[in-house]
């Protein structure tokens, strides 16, 4: 094993380096995997259970990726998908999600976004929930008074 996670373009010390408890040493796909499965079943409502619909839809290889984490005990096999055993990550997207939604509640109650100052990036986003105001792809950003997101006028 490589001393240098952070170099090394396969593997990642999400223990030692992240602070992932009990998660040892992973490859990057099946962190990648995980992470975004996680994310997914938060937002589909079925916070923790990663389907295998939304294993089979995504375009990537996952089959070695879920092997892996099953092997490190981090999912476990269940009917249509996998349960994911790492608790303290799917709290914490459960966390950042109620985060999330509250800030963007302020923002509505407000009635405006904090615009953040720009930089050379192009981007500038809200200061307290983080939403896109203006951006250089043209996609997405904030409707008027602290609204959502609004439309990607980019597929139009
Ligand atoms: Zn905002």
């Amino acid at each position: 094993m490589p001393d240098d996670f952070e170099n090394d373009p396969h593997f990642i010390n999400v223990e030692g380096d992240l602070g992932g408890k009990g998660m040892g040493i992973l490859t990057r796909d099946a962190l990648n995997l995980l992470m975004h499965g996680v994310i997914n079943s938060c937002a589909d409502g079925t916070p923790g259970f990663i389907s295998d619909d939304w294993l089979n839809a995504i375009p990537a290889k996952t089959t070695i990726a879920v092997a892996e984490l099953e092997a490190g005990g981090l999912l476990e096999r269940r009917q249509g998908g996998y349960f994911v055993l790492t608790d303290d990550l799917v709290k914490m997207v459960i966390d950042q999600n109620e985060e999330m939604d509250r800030t963007k509640a302020e923002c509505a109650e407000r009635g405006q976004h904090l615009q953040h100052d720009p930089d050379e990036s192009g981007w500038v986003v809200c200061e307290h929930c983080g939403i896109p105001l203006e951006r250089p792809d043209g996609g997405p950003v904030a409707l008027p008074n602290g609204g959502p997101l609004g439309p990607d006028l980019r597929n139009n």
